[in-house]
């Protein structure tokens, strides 16, 4: 599994690949941090930085 943290709340998102992941992050994104307006290109570096394996 690959799981990453969202650096604004801690919460693990997990996911079977980076793909997956990503797809975790644009949602999280939207239904947490609606407010920050993150761009994608924001949430794959964010994704991108905090992703590893477990
Ligand atoms: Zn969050």
């Amino acid at each position: 599994m690959r799981v990453a943290t969202c650096p604004g709340c801690g919460k693990q998102l997990k996911a079977e690949n980076d793909e997956e992941l990503l797809k975790q992050g644009r949602q999280h994104a939207q239904e947490a941090h609606a407010d920050q307006n993150l761009s994608d290109d924001q949430i794959k570096a964010i994704v991108a930085q905090s992703a590893h394996d477990e």
